[in-house]
Order: C-alpha cells, then structure tokens, then sequence
C-alpha cells in the first residue's frame, strides 16, 4: 500500500470563483464539524494515484481537506495484473457490459481475497479505531470488513454504476455484495447507481468536482495552449512560451512530448480540433468518435482534425483494457487513405509527472473547437465538467452522469444513442459549422459548472456525511 501526500490547499483560495458567501458556508460546516471530526483521522483508498477521474477527485478532496484542517490522507492499495483484470471485469459488469467475458466465481473471490490480504495489514497498520475511511470503488471494496472490525467506519464510495440494471451489472453486484455490505454507508455520483439491496438510508448521493487551480484547470492563455500543443507535438505551431501552472501555483516550461500515431504532417493553428480526452477504455468509445468524425465530419469540413487522447497506456496500472483500445484505434488509423490519415491524431500523453500531463490535458481542452464525450457508459465523466469549465461546447451521450452535466441544447449537444455515428458527426458539425453556437453553449457550460460542479459544493457534502458518521460511531460508542 502506498502513501500519496498532496499538499494542502486552503478553503479561500475557492473565494475568486465561488464568491465569498459560498466560502464562508463551507467554511462554517468544517468549524461546525470539529467536535465531531477532531481526532479523527479521514483516509482514503482507491487503486491508483494517476490516471481516471477517481485519483483526479482524490487529489483535489485530499488537498482541500489538508487544507480546511481535516487530517485526510490518501493510500493506494496494490494489485498484480491478474487481479487488475478481474476488477476491470467487475467496472464492466457494473456498467451493464460483459467486458472480457471472464467469469465471476469462487475462483475470483479466492484471488479477490488473497490480494485484499496483505492490503489489510497495511492498511490496519495505520489507522485508529474511530478514523473514517472512504474505500473507492470495487478494487479494494475487500478492506471494509477488517476496518469496521477494527472499530474504524467504512465508506464505500462507488464512481461508476448504470441507471437501468441488467444481468450483467446484477453479476457485478452480487459479487460485491459480501463486500461492500460491510461498508457503513455507501456514496454514489447518482442515485440510480445504488444496488436494490443497499438500504435507502445508508445510500448518499455526492457528485464529484472539478478543482479551478489544479494544473489541469487552472487558466491558460489560448497562446500558452497553442505553444503547449506545438512543444508536445500534437499541432505545427510556435512551441515558446510553452508554460504552465503548477498545482502549488509555480510556473514550469513543459518539457515532454506526446507520443502520437498521425503525428506528420502536424495540423496547424488553424486547425479545428474535434478532441476527446479519456482513458484507453472500451465504454469511452473511442473507436466510435473516429468512425463517426471520418464518416460524419472529415469529408465536410476540411479544417476539422480529430485528435483522440488518452494517458499513455504504460502509466496507468489498473487499466488492462488500454492498450488494446489503443491497438484498435492504431489499426483503424492504418486501413486509411494518406488524406484521412492526416486529419487524425491518436495522442497518448506521458503520465510520469502528473502535473505536467494534467496542464498538457488543460491545454488539448481549451484549443479544443468541439469536445467530445461518446462514453457508451459513464459514472461521472469528469472530462465533460473540464472541458465546460474552460467555455467548450460539448458533443456527448446522454449516459450516467453526462446527462447530469450537459444541458441539452443549451450548454452542448446530448446523444440519446450513444452508438448512433451519424448522430454524433452531425452534431459535430452543426458546432464546428455555427461559432456563435458553440460559443453560447460554452459560456454556459462554464457558468453551469461555476453553479453546480466546484469543490465547495463536494466538500460540503462530505464534511455532512463524515460528520453524520463521525456521530453515529460516537453514540455507539458512548451506548
Ligand atoms: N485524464 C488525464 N490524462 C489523460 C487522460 C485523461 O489526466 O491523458 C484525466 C481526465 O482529464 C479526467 C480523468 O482522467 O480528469 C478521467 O475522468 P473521468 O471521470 O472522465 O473518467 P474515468 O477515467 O474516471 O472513467
């Protein structure tokens, strides 16, 4: 198990964007929140420290907790390839997809334990009876029966789930079931995702947040993003002054490239970029914006590029499914003509520094013409609130918790069928054909986000929940 120290942030630094009576609201719940909260110690655990939305959010909750004078901490719990390969099966499962088909079984629970074990002792090596600790999502779900035996209160904070169960998501369930039902309560983005078991009263709804000033979001001149995108590799534009911030507010030149298939000839700054940003996963379909920009825009607007960009597949070590997205995506690029070729870029960006791939992602979103999200699934989708937040119009399925972000026709274009190609280049293209469109949708995608998705809104719900656990554990422990 690993430790993973973010450096604080303070509450205040929030007061440019959310204004101070928001501040102050949250900061009176945390001074509210201290005699329950003092001396407790809120941990948390998830499977990686980069790459995905969950170590995103992680980073940014850790540091404001820190911050706000919350002792929080992050632990990274540890698996080999053949357990990273079962958890992915049960992301699928829970997603209502077969995923690679395996099965769910004794077997599985065997190595499903085995690799809890050692994580187990680690973890209770560390922590207090009376701590609080968040467990995310199905990877280290095993950890919760020790902790709540240990006198410690286990959370259970699932990122993913689908809005209408099917066979597949019940497997995945009734696989966790012996798991999670150790949890305390449980914490979902929406509230569809929760199991038919999960008690009403133990289920809280928190959807995740974007962090303002965090490397990936922080503002970044449109000349910055344009040298940023030229050092990289991505477009054929002036590389100096390629600078960005980092989270504790330095500013550094980027020095590392993208690896990219399509990287020659370079598209320039004149180029119309149709981006998504997502992990190498099956349920991002990232094949499927390819198919539909070569079918659907590409033949239709000559300065339309598609720039597809995920984290390079070696740095993220819970994703076994990567590299063969990639591959697919590789081979798909291959079979075109020299034209098409051209006008498509496959960017894997370097994970060894997380704050230089986060500011290369700020500025592939905010070059950006059009983003896409086309998640066949999507717990949250974070992507969509990053690129809102820096003014994009948005084309995405109208999935999970896409739909609770995107406002149809108003901040971007939601796809009631997110395998509907012809859909997703026409809606493309109806941005990439009217500026003034895409403009309105992104000024209200920014606001939306301002409104609904800062860490103000995410923190305060938390400092509720552990609080209301924080007083449940003491009652039970005066009684
Ligand atoms: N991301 C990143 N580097 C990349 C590609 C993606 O940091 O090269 C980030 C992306 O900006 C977002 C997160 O990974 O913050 C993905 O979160 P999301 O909720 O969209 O999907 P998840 O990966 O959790 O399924």
């Amino acid at each position: 198990m690993l430790d993973v120290t973010p450096a604080p942030h303070k509450l205040d630094r929030l007061i440019p964007f959310t204004g101070s009576a928001r501040a102050e609201q949250l900061t009176d719940a945390v001074a509210a929140s201290r005699p329950l909260l003092d001396g407790r110690t809120v941990w948390n655990v998830n499977s990686t420290a980069a790459g995905g939305g969950v170590a995103e959010m992680l980073a940014q909750l850790v540091a404001y907790g820190l911050g706000a004078g919350v002792d929080t901490r992050w632990l990274v719990f540890e698996g080999n390839p053949e357990f990273f390969a079962l958890t992915k099966r049960l992301h699928n499962r829970l997603h209502g997809t077969a995923g690679d088909g395996g099965p769910l079984g004794v077997t599985e629970h065997e190595l499903f334990l085995q690799t809890t074990r050692p994580e187990v002792e680690a973890i209770l090596s560390r922590i207090q009876p009376g701590d609080l600790v968040i467990v995310h999502d199905p990877q280290p779900a095993g950890l919760c029966e020790a902790i709540a035996n240990f006198g410690a209160v286990p959370i259970w904070r699932c990122h993913i789930g689908m809005d209408d169960p099917n066979p597949y998501t019940n497997e995945g369930w009734d696989f966790l079931q012996p798991y999670v039902s150790k949890a305390h309560a449980m914490v979902f983005s929406r509230g569809t995702y929760a199991p038919t078991w999960a008690a009403p009263e133990d289920v809280t709804v928190i959807a995740p947040a974007l962090d303002p000033l965090s490397a990936k979001n922080a503002p970044m001149s449109a000349v910055a993003a344009s040298a940023i995108l030229g050092a990289i590799g991505v477009l054929d534009t002036d590389p100096t002054g390629a600078n960005y911030m980092r989270d504790d507010g330095t500013t550094r030149t980027m020095t590392r490239r993208a690896i990219i298939v399509g990287d020659e000839p370079r598209p320039g700054s004149d180029a119309h970029l149709v981006v998504q940003v997502s992990r190498w996963d099956r349920l991002k379909d990232m094949p499927g914006v390819l198919s539909g920009f070569l079918s659907g825009v590409a033949p239709h607007h000559p300065q339309a590029h598609l720039a597809l960009v995920g984290p390079s597949t070696v740095g993220v070590v819970d994703d076994p499914e990567g590299q063969q997205v990639l591959d697919d995506c590789t081979e798909i690029w291959h079979g075109l003509d020299e034209g098409l070729r051209g006008r498509v870029s496959l960017v894997s960006l370097p994970m060894d520094d997380a704050q230089e791939n986060a500011a290369m992602v700020n500025a592939v979103q905010r070059h950006a013409s059009v983003v896409a999200q086309k998640s066949l699934m999507e717990g949250f989708g974070l992507t969509v609130a990053e690129a809102m937040w820096k003014a994009r119009p948005m084309v995405a399925s109208m999935v999970g918790g896409i739909s609770d972000q995107v406002v149809d026709g108003v901040t971007g274009s939601l796809l009631p069928d997110p395998a509907d190609l012809d859909a997703f280049g026409a809606a493309v293209l109806a941005l990439l054909a009217d500026p003034q469109l895409a403009h309105d949708f992104g000024e209200r995608g920014e606001q939306r986000v301002r409104d609904v998705f800062l860490p103000d809104r995410q923190l305060g719900q938390w400092v509720e929940l552990l609080t209301r656990m924080a007083a449940r554990m003491q009652r039970s422990t005066v009684g």
